[in-house]
């Protein structure tokens, strides 16, 4: 039995803002802190029904105002916050000891270091927050004493995979490969001619998970994939070299740690985001999930290919920005989310995804990432080239 937990769920709307509340609503011993959403009104006030948090954040203000005036008629006595101040004061108080971070893309950076800074437990599933300023974040959850548990499905198989004192560093502890599993999306099989006229509504609909729609998208061009090996970069201290992408379209096995003994770790479960978030949350000790166990009768056969990196230039594009450093993570990153919104609005093509990007990167400065103005400051100047990029075509 886990000591009693306080929880802030930043993001608590969102696919994995519900599975972190299925898995609270299983425990006596989680209350939540605080819920935050950008603008969904009615469903941020549901889950202040049900799980009668202390705060509720809307980052909108008209859409603050709508939520406080309806827990007041409702008799509800919870602070309601609005803004980017909000998302960081609920995430930094010091009644609440671990925060969810589970933001979609940038806008998750500043709240996700708020609680790094006040040294909380952090289950990370914004991995956008990491791959733009992984030195710093890193730094911050160092410096403050944070401890950072991976949510993303992959890299909490591998610190499952890893021994307790991998932070002495991976090649000393004897690692010679990471496997990060990827299921290759619902393209896997297409070709490249076949990929120029996929519609939004293909590109989200994944064989696997249930996800919201940007890292729908993401597993779609495979950008998922190369923000993971970004993200797996920062989270166990190497670098690109020490990672293999494998194509394992059962997404029954979640990563795998290769072993210089010549041992292969892997971590097996179905695919429901409810093992790694009740790992984290349980972590050092395991709770309850409410996962089906799974049947290893049923999917006896694992398949494993070599992923594509011409199809796939997304994946290609992370590696190879992880390797130039500095804000060239930051300027893929911000592309992408601007590229992957033009792409939900049917204002640019599935195959113009890897091609902004990749302009980005050619055209966007790269420069050093060691304070939060640059990186900022990379975010915003990409940003605007990519939407200027666009408009002009
Ligand atoms: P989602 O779109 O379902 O939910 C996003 C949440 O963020 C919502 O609560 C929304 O209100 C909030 N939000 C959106 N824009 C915001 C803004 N500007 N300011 C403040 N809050 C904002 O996304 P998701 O699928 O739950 O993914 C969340 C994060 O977890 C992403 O970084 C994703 O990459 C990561 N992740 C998700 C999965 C998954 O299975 N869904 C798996 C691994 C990692
Ligand atoms: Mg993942």
């Amino acid at each position: 039995m886990i000591a009693s937990s306080k929880i802030t769920i930043l993001g608590s709307t969102g696919t994995i803002g519900e599975n972190t509340l299925d898995v609270v609503s299983r425990h006596s011993s989680f209350q939540v802190f605080a819920l935050t959403a950008n603008s969904q009104v009615d469903k941020l006030y549901q889950q202040c029904v049900d799980y009668k948090p202390e705060y509720a954040v809307m980052v909108d203000a008209d859409a603050a105002e709508q939520l406080d005036k309806k827990l007041s008629q409702a008799g509800l006595n919870i602070e309601v916050l609005s803004g980017v101040e909000g998302l960081e004061q609920v995430a930094a108080d010091e009644r609440a000891d671990t925060v969810m971070a589970a933001i979609v893309g940038a806008a998750g950076l500043l709240p996700t270091l708020a609680a790094a800074r006040a040294g909380k437990r952090v289950l990370l599933a914004n991995k956008e927050a990491l791959v733009m300023s992984g030195h710093l974040f890193m730094e911050e959850v160092k410096n403050n004493n944070a401890t950072l548990l991976p949510i993303d499905s992959e890299h909490n198989a591998i610190f499952q995979c890893m021994p307790t004192n991998f932070s002495d560093g991976i090649e000393q502890v004897g690692v010679n490969k990471i496997l990060l599993t990827a299921s290759g999306g619902p393209f896997r099989t297409r070709s490249l001619d076949q990929l120029h006229d996929v519609t939004p509504a293909q590109a989200v609909a994944h064989p696997n998970w249930v996800m919201g729609q940007k890292i729908s998208v993401d597993s779609a061009t495979m950008m998922n994939k190369g923000l993971e090996v970004i993200e797996a970069c920062w989270l166990f201290d190497t670098n690109t070299d020490m990672i293999q992408v494998v194509i394992h379209p059962q997404s029954i096995i979640h990563s795998m740690v290769s072993y210089n003994d010549g041992s292969v770790l892997a971590q097996l479960g179905n695919p429901d985001m409810r093992t790694p978030i009740a790992h984290a949350m349980g972590w050092p000790e395991r709770i309850d999930s409410g996962v089906e166990p799974l049947d290893i009768f049923s999917v006896a056969n694992f398949e494993f290919e070599k992923p594509d990196m011409q199809r796939f230039a997304c994946l290609r594009l992370a590696y190879e920005a992880m390797q130039t450093g500095g804000t060239a993570t930051t300027i893929l990153n911000a592309a992408n989310e601007i590229a992957v919104d033009a792409f939900l609005n049917e204002r640019i093509g599935f195959l113009q995804i890897p091609e902004l990007i990749e302009q980005a990167l050619s055209n966007v400065s790269v420069e050093p990432a060691n304070t939060l103005d640059c990186v900022l400051t990379a975010d915003a100047v990409t940003r605007q080239f990519v939407n200027e990029t666009i408009l002009k075509q």
